[in-house]
């Protein structure tokens, strides 16, 4: 999608502190981070929100989930813990309409 900021940083078109790239799916880091490690993984492949990924492209989120696992284990949280969320449209407080995980850890993070 031409007019969206995670595509043009999935693209390399704006600029981003990547931790991890691979054909399908991008990882880096919040430009205002909520804790010490806060990355964001994105699927290179534009969907606005997580209601507009079809049933039968759905292993994208498997392959999310692996980088998230592997960046976990690399920025030194896997066994603190950290959080994964994605937040889906107004209510649920999305901001950028581009798919994305929030990986958040290194603090104690409350509910
Ligand atoms: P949302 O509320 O949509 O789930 O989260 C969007 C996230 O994107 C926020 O945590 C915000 O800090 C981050 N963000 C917004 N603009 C940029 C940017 O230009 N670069 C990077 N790296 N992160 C951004
Ligand atoms: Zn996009």
């Amino acid at each position: 999608m031409t007019d969206c900021l995670f595509c043009k940083i999935a693209a390399h078109e704006i600029p981003a502190e990547i931790v991890f790239e691979n054909d399908r799916v991008l990882a880096f880091k919040d430009i205002n981070p909520k804790a010490p490690v806060h990355l964001l993984i994105v699927p290179k492949k534009h969907y606005a929100t997580l209601n507009d990924i079809p049933d039968d492209e759905m292993e994208i989120i498997a392959e999310i989930h692996r980088v998230v696992k592997h960046l976990a284990r690399e920025f030194g949280v896997a066994d603190r813990g950290y959080r994964t969320l994605v937040n889906t449209n107004a209510e649920g407080g999305q901001v950028i309409f581009h798919v994305h995980y929030h990986l958040i850890g290194g603090r104690q993070l409350r509910a």
